[in-house]
């Protein structure tokens, strides 16, 4: 799912739980509904809620809410005859719900490769930078970039390129530990972030995967091995450095390891 289909989904949110009116609301102390009318004030409550937000996880938790008040009529005698209707509702609800949480999952990865996309990034970033920062661990990252995939991609065609770049996803994820992070910062560039490693380790790590990148080649045509390597950037984290400035100084260092040469891991200063 594109930017735009998440537009789409949220509109689509927005108009079906959402009446006309636009009200402000109380969010705490909500009481617990006793029929039609009150279900139907809450709903509206609600409607405003998700008009005035644009962050899909307030959205989910307000759908949760409103899932589990429509149920409650269920019970209620006042609204018996509508029982059908109930139903549909908390079936739409429960759809809206399930889309808009792959929505969340679609716009926080890139979809050929399954790596993180940079709203991904940016939002993993965030919160690895305050743990470190609160508890004073160390955080490095990489950046990296195949070597010569312009030529890979003519010689080869552009569908082995892509299978190049998930292949080459596939194998850091496996190299990495669960903690670390991969993800496509822009067409065959990435960047991995690594919490609690030294610098040596990082770059060891990095060395790891391009050894065994180096090992697993994916095969051309006619069965022969296509050798690829990558140049790769290192830099580890100053307390409460900015991503900008931590990301800008691993890009000066993958430049360095690319004007000397290529297929190396350089180390920002
Ligand atoms: P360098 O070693 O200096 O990095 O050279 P390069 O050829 O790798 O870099 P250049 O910037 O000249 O070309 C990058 C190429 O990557 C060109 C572009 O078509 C290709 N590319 C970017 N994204 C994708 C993608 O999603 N799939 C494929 N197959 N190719 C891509
Ligand atoms: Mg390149």
């Amino acid at each position: 799912m594109q930017i735009s289909d998440e537009k789409k989904v949220l509109q689509l949110v927005k108009s079906s739980i959402a009446g006309k009116k636009k009200n402000k609301i109380e969010e705490k102390n909500q009481k617990p509904i006793a029929g039609a009318d009150e279900y139907s004030q809450q709903v509206e409550q609600y409607a405003c809620r998700i008009r005035e937000t644009s962050n899909v996880d307030e959205i989910i938790d307000i759908l949760d809410t409103v899932l589990g008040e429509t149920r409650s009529l269920r019970y209620s005698n006042e609204i018996y005859s509508a029982q059908e209707q109930v139903r549909l509702a908390e079936n739409q609800i429960e759809l809206l719900k399930q889309e808009l949480e792959q929505l969340r999952e679609f716009v926080h990865y890139d979809q050929m490769t399954g790596a993180f996309n940079r709203r991904g990034l940016d939002a993993i970033y965030l919160r690895e930078a305050a743990r470190a920062d609160r508890n004073e661990n160390t955080l490095c990252a990489v950046m990296f970039d195949l070597d010569d995939f312009k030529r890979i991609n003519d010689v080869y065609g552009h569908q082995f390129g892509d299978d190049v770049l998930i292949h080459l996803v596939k194998l850091t994820k496996k190299s990495l530990r669960p903690s670390d992070v991969v993800a496509r910062y822009s067409g065959e560039k990435f960047v991995v972030l690594l919490p609690d490693v030294t610098l040596e380790s990082a770059v060891w790590v990095m060395q790891r995967l391009q050894n065994s990148f180096s090992k697993k080649t994916l095969a051309d045509m006619d069965g022969n091995p296509v050798p690829i390597v990558f140049s790769g950037g290192v830099a580890f984290r100053q307390l409460r450095e900015s991503q900008k400035s931590l990301f800008k100084r691993a890009d000066e260092a993958l430049c360095q390891a690319k004007k000397s040469g290529k297929g190396r891991i350089m180390v920002a200063p």
